[in-house]
């Protein structure tokens, strides 16, 4: 059995912040599954992160908090989070109201890493996009779409059909396994994966019979299970590659995306009728 994880970066709406949407799954054999999590866990705990969600996005942006804290650096954990926690205080009594709630929000999803200055969660990031870039028997799955070139057509549907189809490919190829969609607890969501997955049980997907994955996606919460947090790095790590050039990460993971033979078949970068030149579209054989 594999469990595949999902999860998605960056959003599906036009004119947003980001001009990339991105769908992965991050499949793990269950023979391996609890010496990966245990690994993860190890790892976690360097970084006094065992019990919280790493969420990379939130992780891995600068707090500029830390950088008027004099000597913040030579403070140990303890006294780095009270400084922290005091600064964002006295903040967030200073701001207006309307700029007062964005902070709150930013604060609350960055509390949890605020002991770390931004290299050592930059360290801590590596190393875990280091170990899944270890993981010989783990497969990624992934649609990347530049919405530039696309019209306001359904991302979340197009890219999971990509993303089932790929993993039900893989299972039928190279393994005699069955597969499991895993999803990150989100309502929006939920309700529609469910009931399209529940059609591509009875008809398949528009490319091939779905006849390796079981039952409709599982849903758990990301802050208890590290295998979806990986998920959300690597999803990261594909999109930043494709809007902004970023090498570091993605090129630690790139070695686990689906191949087929020389031919990278576990990533797609959707661009429509552009054609694109990337590294990516050349692998996959597109450009
Ligand atoms: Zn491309």
């Amino acid at each position: 059995m594999y469990f595949c994880y999902l999860d998605e970066s960056g959003v599906v709406e036009h004119g947003a912040s980001t001009d990339h949407f991105v769908l992965l799954g991050f499949a793990v054999p269950a023979a391996t599954w609890k010496q990966k999590d245990a690994q993860v866990n190890l790892l976690k705990a360097k970084y006094g992160l065992r019990d919280v969600e790493v969420h990379t996005a939130w992780m891995a942006r600068d707090y500029p908090e830390q950088k008027v804290i004099p000597s913040f650096e030579s403070l140990n954990w303890e006294e780095r989070r009270k400084a922290v926690l005091g600064t964002r205080t006295l903040n967030l009594a200073r701001a207006t109201r309307k700029f007062n709630k964005e902070l709150l929000k930013n604060y609350r999803k960055t509390e949890a890493y605020v002991h770390l200055t931004r290299s050592e969660r930059a360290a801590c990031l590596t190393e875990l996009a280091k170990t899944v870039g270890g993981w010989t028997d783990v497969r990624i799955f992934c649609d990347a779409h530049s919405k530039q070139h696309l019209e306001d057509i359904d991302h979340f549907r197009i890219a999971f059909e990509q993303v089932v189809t790929r993993f039900n490919t893989y299972l039928t190829v190279a393994t005699d396994h069955l597969g499991l969609l895993v999803q990150d607890n989100n309502q929006t969501v939920a309700r529609r994966l469910t009931d399209v997955m529940r059609m591509y049980h009875r008809q398949g997907t528009l490319w091939s019979k779905i006849d390796k994955i079981v039952e409709t996606p599982l849903f758990v919460d990301s802050e208890l299970t590290s295998m979806v947090q990986l998920s959300d790095l690597c999803a990261y790590a594909t999109r930043r590659y494709f809007e902004k050039g970023e090498k570091h990460f993605f090129s630690l993971i790139r070695n686990r995306f689906d191949r087929n033979k020389d031919k990278l078949v576990g990533l797609r970068h959707f661009t429509g009728k552009t054609k694109c030149q990337c590294d990516v579209c050349v692998d996959h054989g597109r450009a």
